[in-house]
């Protein structure tokens, strides 16, 4: 299997709390990873670490490598904006700019510099599968969408930045069952291109949508592998007593 972000001995400290203990674990390329386990078990820890977003939301000390196509970005040398570009990230709060649809996916392409802005613009909302919804109202106001569109809408602004990996940080817990199905079967749909990251609470969605799954449990990797192996035959008895409910 070929990996697109591989994490190498990965120690995260906020403080003098350890938040992630010796990570090793790789992303396949063009696969759904789906990162499950308890609240506060190092999920958001680890995936804002694959492309250095915790450098701008947490105050932490990282240890260890974390290898995109082979090149650690946590050496001195490396663009981190090149890296975000690369590696795009989806919240759970939908969060569009205070500003029109068509600005929303226009603003970063034209921050560097891209051509044909009108083409990526309508390219990225057709891959987001918000076109439709959207094309006669391009100009109005993206905060007066509903929830999910905003999500798709954020979706396509991560898209109109050419990456090649996307992380979803619990991507639907704040999105109704319809709109959660839409953001599932988009992901479905956006596997031909992209590597794809995926926290989620919901083991459901994790099956539902993943091809490997990694359980973490108190800032430990304790099990990964083949979604349908996690679920149906673990190895550890933590995982099988997380996936069967017994605690959570
Ligand atoms: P999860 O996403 O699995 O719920 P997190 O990665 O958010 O877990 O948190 C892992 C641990 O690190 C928790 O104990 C949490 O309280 C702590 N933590 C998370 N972010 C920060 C931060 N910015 N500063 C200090 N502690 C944090
Ligand atoms: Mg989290």
């Amino acid at each position: 299997m070929s990996y697109k972000i591989e994490s190498k001995n990965l120690n995260l400290w906020y403080g003098d709390k350890q938040a992630l203990k010796n990570i090793n674990m790789g992303i396949p390329e063009k696969k759904i990873t789906a990162l499950i386990g308890p609240s506060g078990c190092g999920k958001s820890t680890f995936i804002r670490c694959l492309n250095r977003m915790n450098d701008l939301v947490d105050k932490a000390m990282v240890e260890g490598e974390v290898l995109y196509e082979g090149t650690n970005i946590y050496s001195k040398d490396i663009d981190v904006v090149e890296i975000r570009k690369k590696i795009g990230m989806v919240f759970q709060k939908p969060n569009p700019f205070p500003m029109s649809i068509y600005d929303n996916i226009a603003y970063g392409p034209r921050i560097h510099g891209l051509k044909n802005v009108d083409k990526i613009v309508e390219r990225s909302l057709k891959d987001a599968a918000l076109w439709e919804e959207v094309q006669d109202r391009l100009d109005k106001p993206a905060l007066g969408l509903s929830g999910g569109q905003q999500q798709r809408l954020c979706i396509a602004r991560t898209l109109a930045m050419r990456p090649d990996v996307i992380l979803f940080d619990e991507p639907c817990s704040a999105l109704d069952p319809i709109s959660t199905a839409k953001i599932e079967s988009l992901m479905d749909q956006l596997k031909e291109m992209y590597t794809q990251v995926i926290v989620t609470h919901n083991m459901q969605q994790a099956a539902r949508v993943s091809d490997v799954t990694a359980f973490f449990l108190l800032g430990e990797l304790i099990e990964v592998g083949e979604t349908k192996n996690i679920f149906e035959k673990p190895k550890e008895k933590g995982t099988e007593d997380y996936i069967t409910g017994r605690f959570g």
